[in-house]
């Protein structure tokens, strides 16, 4: 009988190479007005017990591989070779397990939304039963929300780092109070703030995510102003950039149809990011673009000594003719293009303009776009 464990839809795209581990099912609060990860399923939480047997199960699927490894005359060691078999077995969890071994067996996440949402004590025993269970992880991340965390005393969360836990992320989206009210945040900036600060008290890494255009055309500004001042009252390590997408059938794209949100085109988005980063002020934090849905992924780095690159590369967008733009704009949409200097790319450049001549002329430029933007998740 094949061997197997719970595992959830979602982690970050910094935990691609991790082993991911389900503490809790889903989200349980399941409310963001823009949020359609875990729409129409039910949170429901684990037992210790549970996540102790999927945490055996990895064990055993570790020994199956390497035994893999040995029948093929390769002594439990992990090569292309053997990660073809594995792949060829159709066992996907085992490929699972295996590709984590491949990249060094290093890193766990544990899913879903906010599985902090369990007891502490229950967390720091499947912390440590991992820990002694699988000694080469080095790395234990998950996603906890603010108002989980401001509920946690520094102590539990440093019990939590003690036991293993290396960094959390949290979705702030947004430092702005009226705009985590128009999304349904179910957190205020203080509780961000509060959070925040107790995590990195605890001396656990802390990850923000910041939803670009997410104040929409109404509290662009005030999203962006807002945003850097929590930023900068808490001085996570790491700001993620998203952007924002107005996905069907989430409360927010009612709020859209209905006037109450307005969406930001892409360059009022691309400026509302340069205010925010221009306002980061006093932290150290490193801003990351690591998604594909951004339309700028090259702006990263550490602050505050690369901010003036940072700006200088919307500056750079910003300035370009508007053709220009609207090139960069469909071309990386349509996954032509990665970074600004693509546009150099004469060949590709030409069948973008072409593209974007022909839906201009047909109408259908913006709903094109909207649909791209859509794909990607
Ligand atoms: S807390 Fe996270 S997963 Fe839950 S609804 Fe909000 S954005 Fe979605």
């Amino acid at each position: 009988m094949e061997l197997s464990f719970e595992q959830g839809p979602i982690r970050p795209p910094s935990e691609a190479a991790s082993l991911l581990l389900r503490l809790t099912r889903n989200c349980p609060w399941n409310k963001c007005a823009f949020c359609r990860s875990y729409k129409g399923a039910t949170f429901s939480r684990r037992s210790v017990e549970e996540i102790k047997n999927d945490i055996d199960t990895v064990v055993k699927m570790c020994r199956s591989v390497q035994e893999i490894s040995r029948k093929s005359g390769f002594g439990g060691l992990l090569n292309m070779d053997v990660m073809v078999k594995l792949y060829n077995t159709g066992d996907y969890q085992l490929f699972h397990v295996a590709s984590w071994l491949y990249n060094g067996g290093k890193t766990v996440f544990l899913q879903d939304a906010n599985s902090l949402v369990m007891k502490t004590d229950d967390v720091v025993e499947i912390l440590r039963y991992l820990k002694e269970s699988l000694p080469s992880v080095e790395r234990v991340t998950t996603y906890a929300r603010s108002s989980t965390l401001a509920r946690k005393s520094v102590e539990e969360l440093t019990a939590l780092k003690q036991a293993g836990l290396s960094r959390i992320h949290v979705g702030m989206e947004s430092g702005s109070d009226d705009v985590l009210k128009l999304i349904n945040k179910g957190a205020t900036a203080q509780q961000h703030i509060e959070a925040g600060r107790r995590v990195k008290e605890s001396g656990i890494s802390l990850s923000e995510y910041v939803i670009l255009g997410m104040g929409g055309k109404r509290w662009s500004k005030e999203h962006a102003l807002e945003t850097a001042r929590v930023l900068n009252m808490i001085n996570p390590d790491f700001i993620r950039m998203r952007s924002l997408t107005v996905a069907e059938g989430t409360p927010l794209s009612q709020k859209a149809r209905n006037g109450e949100f307005a969406e930001e085109t892409e360059e009022e988005v691309v400026a509302g990011e340069k205010l925010l980063i221009e306002r980061l002020d006093g932290i150290q934090s490193n801003l990351v673009s690591d998604h594909s849905m951004n339309l700028l992924e090259e702006v990263n780095g550490k602050l505050p000594e690369d901010k003036p690159a940072m700006i200088g590369i919307i500056d750079r967008f910003l300035a370009l003719p508007e053709r220009e733009k609207q090139n960069f704009i469909l071309g990386k949409r349509w996954g032509v293009y990665r970074v600004l200097d693509d546009l150099r790319d004469a060949s590709n450049h030409a069948r973008v303009a072409d593209a974007l001549d022909k839906l201009e002329k047909e109408g259908k430029y913006h709903a094109t776009l909207s649909y791209l933007k859509n794909q990607v998740i």
